[in-house]
């Protein structure tokens, strides 16, 4: 056997939503729609486009490392100093990052059943143990999480809303787990869909609560509402310590030029946000409401996708919407073999996976 970390070999790779490229070679369909990603159907806006096609006579040089200006913005709109602020490429980035700071070799770290699975990824590259904890309801179960944590517990990981099931927790129920975290626990919460999700009653915005809780460390990202995906750039918001030592870690040139530019552009632009969010209420009501017709169970998301349930194996109807040239996500992985998630596309995409999907049932 190799001489090789053997936990290594007990991790499954990341299994990435199949591409449109891999669509046509493998099945030769031409004209597909791809909702397997969660990414923003509409792409970057005009702004953001105009800025990657003016900046790529920056591309010999090398990025800022410091992330200074984007920094800057990002402080300033969530309240917070520039050195609270990590760049990752992409917030998976900076999970790993916070991971890797918290957690040392035979520590574990507690996740939820259902969890996006570059949590478990990052727990086990970092040399912990991954302490799972059941659902309720499809969604986090915070009091369990919350008495898994024993002396050798360095961080619990929650995703608010989750991916893939679309379940959320309230401010009050974050609150009440928060106060009963023992301190030095660090607290993961990753928002990458916050943007989809901030309009709900009660749902928190968790870099409003770093200063009450030095122990937590949000992640957001580019990737989803801001349509920048294929750039790769996030970022974490925590306390200056927890900033400092993830800024020792991390590769100093982890976000590319193009992506800080992009991002310092996007950031800007509520407009193309709240027209994203818009789009995707309406796209998702109309999914739920054809679910319903179709008496297709469905977990009620927060994001920009939604799971459902096929009531059976799912991977038949997943191959056969493949055939069909609709790409959405198998979840077995996630420990949730009967679902699929689809990820809310643009009207003229939706009803082709609605049309698609009651073909294949
Ligand atoms: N967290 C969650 C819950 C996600 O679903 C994703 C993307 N699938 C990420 C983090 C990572 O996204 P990115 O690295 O593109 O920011």
């Amino acid at each position: 056997m190799l001489n090789v970390n053997q936990k290594i070999r007990t991790l499954q790779p990341y299994q990435p939503g199949k591409s449109l490229d891999v669509l046509f070679r493998e099945l030769g369909i031409k004209n597909g729609v791809k909702l397997a990603s969660n990414e923003n159907p509409r792409g970057p806006s005009e702004r953001v486009k105009n800025v990657i096609n003016g900046g790529l006579s920056e591309l010999s040089r090398y990025p800022d490392a410091g992330g200074f200006t984007l920094k800057s913005l990002l402080a300033e709109k969530f309240r917070v100093i520039p050195d609270q602020i990590t760049l990752g490429n992409g917030s998976n980035d900076v999970l790993e990052l916070a991971a890797r700071v918290a957690i040392s070799p035979g520590t574990n770290a507690i996740v939820d059943e259902h969890c996006f699975v570059v949590y478990p990824l990052a727990i086990v590259g970092a040399q912990g143990l991954v302490r799972v904890v059941a659902s309720s309801d499809w969604g986090h179960d915070l009091d369990c999480m919350a008495k898994a944590i024993d002396g050798d517990t360095r961080a619990v990981f929650i995703a608010n809303p989750n991916n893939p099931t679309g379940t959320w927790v309230s401010e009050e129920q974050l609150r009440e787990f928060l106060d009963s975290v023992p301190p030095n626990v660090w607290v993961v919460l990753d928002e990458a869909y916050y943007e989809y999700a901030r309009g709900l009653p009660g749902y928190p915005d968790g870099t409003r609560l770093i200063s009450e809780y030095p122990n937590l460390v949000v992640t957001r990202t580019f990737s989803k509402v801001y349509g920048l995906a294929g750039l790769r750039v996030g970022f974490g918001v925590s306390s200056v310590e927890f900033g400092e030592l993830m800024n020792r870690v991390r590769q100093p040139f982890n976000v590319n030029s193009l992506a800080l530019a992009s991002a310092e552009v996007a950031i800007q632009d509520d407009e193309y946000v709240a027209a994203s969010v818009r789009m995707n209420a309406e796209g998702m009501s109309r999914l739920c409401d054809r679910f319903e017709e179709l008496g297709l169970a469905y977990i009620p998301s927060a994001g920009n996708f939604v799971s459902f349930d096929i009531g059976g194996d799912a991977m038949p109807v997943y191959d056969a919407l493949l055939r069909l040239g609709v790409i959405v996500r198998p979840v077995a992985n996630y420990l949730m073999p009967n679902h699929l998630r689809v990820t809310v596309g643009q009207p003229q995409e939706n009803e082709r996976f609605l049309q698609a999907l009651e073909k294949s049932l």
